[in-house]
């Protein structure tokens, strides 16, 4: 049971995880292969895959977690995969402990990086207690599931000619209807994708006051994020960053009257450059940081701006 089986239901993130992968098992007599459900199988073979295993179904529109799981318990089996890594979305979450449960087999949930030893047992870094440690935990049976994050660009390439195999498959009765799907409002910040971000925490008094931190995003070019509290308590903002809310990996990240808490933190260790702005020269925040303006934001900021502005 050494070969590898890739999924996601975005078909970027399934290239990109074969990409990571594939250097990974250079050593190993493994095959490597991707589920395609409804998506281009040949794009799968481009990133790396041997075989896909291909699903088309234009009645399946909409992710269903019970479907989603006996089409990849049926590419387990065709693909005889003993390691089975499946992208660490919100659905990819969903999926990999039922595939494991299903399976009777062990999971190892949202991974940083993982290898596969020459003597069968998989390694995998992963973040625990909120994203203060990084724990690494290793395997020795199979099957394996692993939920997994993708490096953000990776350079794929082809194996080998590669295969093709439609599954024939009969849906199967979901557990779970979807009664109502709303669009989440427009104008929201592509935070999981930008380069700056500029990001707001409890050290703003109003709602109002939010302005000068868009203003600030505006003339860096930036986006607006914020802290768990702004959004979720107060209402202010639509997404948070952190370990319940985005994970972002921007070139830089400017945390604005933000304490750093560890569920923070855990969203924002990705970020090349960290400065932050906190009155309390002890914030957490400062120990994460690779610049720490000590100071008042509402001072700061508006400093900042006119700075920047001055700079052009
Ligand atoms: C299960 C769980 C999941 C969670 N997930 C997340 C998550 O994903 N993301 C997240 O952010 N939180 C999360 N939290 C909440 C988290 O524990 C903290 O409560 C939160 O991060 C604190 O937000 P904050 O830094 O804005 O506020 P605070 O901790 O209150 O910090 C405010 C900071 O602003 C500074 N400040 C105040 N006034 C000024 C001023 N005028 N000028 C400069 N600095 C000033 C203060 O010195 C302080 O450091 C989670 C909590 C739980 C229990």
């Amino acid at each position: 049971m050494k070969n590898i089986l890739v999924f996601s239901e975005d078909e970027q993130v399934t290239s990109r995880i074969l990409g990571t992968v594939g250097p990974l098992i250079e050593h190993l007599e493994a095959k490597l292969s991707a589920l395609s459900i409804n998506h281009n199988p040949e794009n799968l073979l481009m990133a790396g895959a041997e075989v896909v295993y291909s699903y088309e179904n234009k009645h399946l529109e909409e992710f269903s977690v019970d479907t989603y799981k006996s089409l990849l318990l049926e590419a387990i089996k065709k693909s005889e995969a003993g390691y089975i890594f499946i992208g660490a979305t919100k659905r990819g979450k969903e999926l990999a402990p039922r595939v494991a449960a299903a399976l009777n087999a062990g999971c190892f949930t949202e991974c940083q990086e993982l290898e596969i030893l020459e003597n069968g047992w998989m390694r995998v870094k992963r973040l625990t207690y909120g994203g203060s440690v990084v724990s690494t935990e290793m395997a020795k049976s199979t099957p394996i599931i692993a939920s997994l994050y993708p490096r953000k660009e990776i350079e794929t390439k082809r194996r080998s000619e590669g295969k093709i195999l439609e599954i024939e498959f009969a849906p199967v009765e979901p557990k779970t209807k979807l009664i109502e799907k709303r669009e989440k409002s427009k104008g929201l910040a592509d935070l999981e994708n930008a380069q700056i971000i500029v990001s707001g925490g409890r050290g703003f008094q109003t709602q109002e006051d939010l302005e000068m931190l868009r203003e600030l995003a505006q003339t860096l070019n930036g986006e607006v994020g914020c802290s768990r509290p702004i959004a979720a308590d107060q209402g202010w903002m639509e997404d948070w960053v952190g370990i319940s809310g985005k994970k972002v990996t921007p070139r830089l990240y400017l945390a604005c009257g933000i304490s750093g808490t560890i569920q923070h933190a855990a969203g924002i260790r990705e970020s090349r450059l960290i400065v932050s702005i906190n009155k309390d020269a002890l914030a957490g925040i400062n120990q994460l940081s690779d610049y720490s303006i000590i100071g008042d934001i509402y001072e700061v900021v508006p400093a900042l701006i006119k700075a920047l502005k001055e700079l052009g």
